[in-house]
């Protein structure tokens, strides 16, 4: 199990909105993916667990839970300025 270091502390609060990817239809950000993660190496915050992920897979498709559909998700600035 991962225990959580003050770097990474310190890297979680830098995630900001500017960061996020949404979906490419409906700009919602309950955008996923399917990923390796190291099945050893979690931490539970407010009862979500957080892995370290070692890889993308190969089939690289995402979902979008508000449209419940495939997606190709965009950079949350891409969407703004009506990119598709
Ligand atoms: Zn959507």
């Amino acid at each position: 199990m991962l225990k959580t270091t003050k770097q990474m502390r310190k890297d979680m609060r830098k995630i900001r909105e500017e960061d996020l990817i949404v979906c490419n239809k409906c700009g919602s950000e309950e955008v996923s993916e399917k990923v390796w993660i190291d099945s050893n190496s979690f931490v539970l915050i407010d009862g979500h667990q957080y892995s370290r992920v070692l890889d993308i897979t190969s089939d690289d498709s995402y979902w979008c839970d508000a449209c419940g559909v495939e997606t190709t998700p965009l950079h949350i600035e891409e969407y703004r300025k009506g990119g598709k």
